[in-house]
């Protein structure tokens, strides 16, 4: 199971750096996360400025 970004995201990227895979990408309006890329490290997690990111 990959992790997930929720709706709370506000498109910040303060997340992708922390991605040792690449998984994280900016969308439209949220960033998301390549469930096929991630490898569940969670990383990215306290990254987050909001808490948008969570184990699946
Ligand atoms: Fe990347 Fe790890 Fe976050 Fe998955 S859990 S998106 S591999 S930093």
């Amino acid at each position: 199971m990959a992790h997930q970004i929720s709706n709370d995201c506000t498109n910040c990227g303060a997340c992708v750096d922390s991605c040792p895979v690449n998984a994280i990408n900016a969308g439209d309006s949220k960033h998301n996360i390549d469930a096929d890329t991630c490898i569940d490290c969670g990383a990215c997690v306290d990254t987050c400025p909001v808490s948008a990111i969570s184990a699946a």
